[in-house]
């Protein structure tokens, strides 16, 4: 059994919250997600009578807003982004940088597009579960990090500098910012909230105690602000963001609720149990169920009509919103994914084992497995490549027989196993992995 295999175990244990804490997921700031709002605002409310069939093409359109607002001469490059030492909890992209966070106590800034480390953000004396940039109109961005240190750090993002350090009364699980506020969830289920223009303090909401605030979010119910308030305690609360009244609990997860992303009327939340619910907001109508992931799903990115997840089973899936049809799937990482961020056609992932890295989406290449009883279709060739050797083989095995449709080629010793059958099974990889026959 692989050392991460154990981890596998440990972090889906759900009662263990302080491993668990690892799979929380930033959240965009309000400014890019009210963006989101109005590109997909039409998509969402037509979902049940749109019959026309929906195209699964990527458009710059359907891009998160991060990528309209900046303009960029040079494309970002995809790869690995080096040296943190341990699991990546978050990233965001910012302005032309990746920002990433860990339990290496660090907070770092890549370049998008050299993926060269520009700024290394210390102080932190334990992981760092959490980040958010966020800039005010005419201010420069200002970079939040939550840690298990039981503070808030607030760093320039010209220089490293920490500007502000707030203490709280236990670990900080999840960022969020909304109307120019900062909210904070922690360990033993409270929301904190900080203006972010002076960070003083606000109020802090009694939600979830004692199970911790895995992630938060925000929506608006006619005049009045919404938080929601996702928890180890597998609900998401809806709440009064003025006052915490819990308007509605949204129920069905089984196990933890790691991640959130609201659109529109609608919240999709995935979770240790495996599964991506979506819940009305306004009515707490559970209104589909995305399955098919292995393990916990810790992130979720809605881009247009379609779905992209971040899975602990080390897997990025992409489903279409409207039929839940699983259209891709990406492969490539050494580890389970934690965290995911995507910008201009490129996904960022981070791993546990603190690998952090970027690779292309296309919607428009399929390269299907045939392998004998496998529907896997990858958006990479090289993940492909990876999963036939991985899954389909064994360098262990004294014999092997192809069982790529229409193919019974042999392999009858150890040596042949370990020395053709890769180069093999990458021709079928090349010339006969088409999704339709
Ligand atoms: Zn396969
Ligand atoms: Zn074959």
């Amino acid at each position: 059994m692989e050392p991460s295999d154990l981890v596998v175990i440990h972090i889906d244990e759900s009662d263990n919250e302080d491993a668990q804490t690892a799979a929380v997921q930033q959240e965009l700031p309000q400014k890019s997600v009210s963006v989101d709002f109005s590109s997909l605002s039409t998509q969402t409310s037509q979902q049940n009578d749109d019959e026309s069939k929906v195209q699964p093409t990527l458009k710059y359109a359907d891009v998160p807003s991060e990528c309209v607002e900046v303009v960029e001469d040079e494309e970002p490059s995809v790869g690995d982004f080096l040296n943190h030492t341990g699991p990546i909890h978050g990233l965001q992209v910012h302005e032309g940088l990746l920002y990433t966070c860990s339990g290496d106590n660090t907070a770092r800034a890549y370049s998008l597009v050299t993926r060269e480390c520009q700024a290394v953000f210390e102080g932190h004396t334990n992981k760092v579960n959490c980040l958010l940039v966020s800039s005010l109109p005419n201010m420069p961005a200002h970079l939040y990090t939550g840690s298990s240190d039981q503070t808030i750090r607030c760093y320039s993002t010209k220089g490293t500098k920490c500007l502000e350090q707030i203490t709280l009364s236990d670990r900080v699980l999840c960022l969020h910012i909304a109307w120019n506020i900062l909210y904070a969830g922690l360990a033993n289920g409270s929301v904190a909230s900080y203006d972010l223009k002076t960070l003083k303090h606000l109020d802090l909401f009694e939600c979830h105690g004692p199970r911790g605030v895995s992630c938060l979010g925000t929506a608006q119910e006619g005049a009045r602000r919404v938080l929601l308030v996702g928890s180890y305690d597998s609900t998401i609360s809806v709440r009064d963001a003025k006052s915490s009244l819990l308007l509605r609990s949204l129920e069905g997860h089984t196990k933890t609720v790691l991640c959130m992303k609201v659109v529109n009327d609608l919240v999709f939340s995935g979770s240790s149990d495996t599964s991506v619910h979506a819940h009305n907001i306004h009515t707490g109508e559970l209104v589909r169920i995305y399955k098919g992931h292995n393990h916990a799903v810790t992130s979720i990115v809605i881009l247009g009509k379609v779905m992209v997840t971040a899975c602990l089973d080390k897997l990025v899936r992409v489903y279409e919103l409207q039929s839940h049809d699983r259209l891709q799937v990406y492969g490539g990482h050494s580890d389970m994914v934690m965290c995911m961020a995507v910008h201009k056609s490129v996904v960022y992932t981070g791993c546990y084992d603190g690998t952090v890295q970027g690779v292309k989406l296309n919607l428009l290449k399929n390269y299907r497995c045939w392998w004998h009883n496998c529907t896997m279709i990858f958006g990479n060739p090289e993940h492909l490549s990876q999963h036939l050797v991985k899954d389909h083989s064994n360098p262990d095995l004294q014999a092997v027989k192809c069982r790529w449709r229409g193919c019974s080629t042999f392999f009858g010793t150890q040596q042949s196993v370990q020395e053709k059958l890769p180069e093999h099974m990458q021709s079928h990889v090349e010339t006969d992995s088409e999704v339709q026959p």
